[in-house]
């Protein structure tokens, strides 16, 4: 039985190119330190291979070592050759596979088991774990990404019968001179081609226009495209121009979660006017519960509210009768979109047109003829019986995504890091095995 063997390739080494000389270890801390030196026999020049001859010396160096079962850290103290090259004429270090290529404090091991652990939680969680600073983790996160990307071809036996297009926000731009002026700022976008099968991001581009779609779609060999049957997008001219015309075969609708988000911007609208008109009264009931921060008791599809929050929300719709009418209708434009055929669709929509006319909800109004502008696309949505949880759960995960430890201003960043956690760019995607032992 060779342990040696074992454990030098556990740490993501050869066997035959180096040697354990020294080791100690301390139970208490979990940490041990494994002194190795490299074989004189083998070593080669990193740039041509030719053997290295002349060894004028050791260099000493300190690399980070993958966790060996409870030692969690594990200190490599290596001793690299040093010596001429007879092709390149130069003093060179012997080549090394296992000195990570770019981030020369830590093993290729190393790497990769933290890049692993970086697709599923942060690089200051990672950091933690493995006491590497997460500066070095961030690099070498976006580094492997970017890795990945580069040999990533998309499968073409993909379920890709249901599509959809969302954009996120990624993050807004404020000019430090115009910190105060809101007209001024700058909001960043990237649009995610999502796979409603497999409930995955495919594909993504910066921004939200007609060319963020295209860009999106085109990444996609034609094969999949011509078999898309369905694409789902906002209600927004570029979107359905850009999957009419990329995707031959498919009905381009409008969903339910785009046309839920518009709904609700335009009841934010209406609380808005509202919540200001109860300042300028200072009637002190009406302004607490028009905040801002109280607007998931009003806007809240699915009310799961305590009796005495019940109880405030019916006094207030008694007490103000734009909230009472903007309220009521969206509780009834959700019934519509719940209808099942769409002649029960058409039906219900011509009553509500009625209502909102009645109701003199200006945004309500302008709502209503984005309604009718893409009515036809919504039918398209309502005859494919789809439903919005795969667009709601990548959004939340994205959501979460930039709350948790990542501001993102670099738009590819971002993009990657989507690919990475609501995508295919990951390591149960892609065989990255042998980065254990071999630098990218
Ligand atoms: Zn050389």
């Amino acid at each position: 039985m060779d342990l040696s063997k074992l454990l030098l390739t556990a740490m993501g080494m050869q066997p035959e190119d180096v040697a354990i000389e020294d080791f100690s270890f301390d139970c208490e801390s979990l940490s041990a330190s494994i002194t190795i030196r490299q074989d004189r026999a083998g070593a080669v020049c990193p740039k041509c291979e030719e053997p290295i001859y002349g060894v004028r010396q050791w260099r000493k160096k300190q690399l980070l070592g993958v966790p060996l079962g409870a030692f969690l850290r594990v200190q490599i103290i290596f001793y690299q050759l040093q010596g001429a090259c007879g092709r390149c004429l130069k003093h060179r270090l012997a080549q090394a596979q296992f000195i990570h290529s770019s981030l020369k404090q830590m093993t290729t091991a190393f790497a990769e088991y933290c890049g692993r652990w970086m697709e599923e939680t942060t690089c200051a969680a990672v950091g933690r774990m493995t006491g590497c600073s997460t500066m070095s983790l961030w690099r070498l996160d976006q580094r492997r990404m970017r890795e990945m990307k580069k040999s990533f071809v998309l499968p073409t036996d993909l379920p890709v019968a249901l599509m959809s297009a969302d954009e996120v926000h990624m993050y807004t731009q404020r000019p430090i001179e115009q910190r105060f002026d809101k007209s001024a700022w700058k909001k960043k976008f990237v649009t995610n081609l999502v796979c409603y099968d497999l409930a995955k991001v495919l594909t993504n581009a910066k921004g939200r226009s007609e060319r963020s779609l295209t860009s999106c779609l085109t990444q996609l060999p034609k094969e999949l495209l011509e078999r898309v049957k369905f694409i789902a997008v906002d209600m927004h001219d570029g979107f359905i121009k850009a999957a009419q015309k990329h995707c031959p075969n498919a009905q381009v609708a409008v969903d339910r979660f785009h046309v839920a988000e518009n709904l609700n911007g335009a009841f934010d609208k209406v609380r808005k006017a509202e919540f200001e008109a109860a300042k300028a009264n200072k009637d002190l009931f009406q302004r607490e519960m028009l905040m801002p921060t109280k607007r998931f008791i009003l806007m809240e599809r699915k009310k799961h509210l305590s009796d005495k929050d019940q109880g405030r929300l019916d006094k207030l719709r008694r007490l103000n009768q734009n909230i009472h009418s903007a309220m009521l209708l969206i509780e009834y434009f959700h019934r519509i979109l719940d209808k099942k055929t769409v002649q029960q669709f058409r039906k219900g929509l011509k009553l509500w047109e009625e209502l909102v006319v009645e109701s003199e909800l200006t945004p309500f109004i302008d709502f209503l003829k984005t309604v009718k502008k893409y009515q036809d696309r919504i039918e398209v949505y309502i005859r494919s019986h789809l439903t919005t949880a795969v667009s709601e759960g990548i959004n939340n995960k994205i959501k979460v995504l930039k709350r948790v430890g990542y501001t993102y201003t670099n738009e590819s960043s971002f993009q990657h890091k989507i690919l990475q956690r609501c995508g295919l760019l990951n390591s149960q995607n892609i065989d990255t095995a042998n980065w254990f032992w071999h630098a990218t």
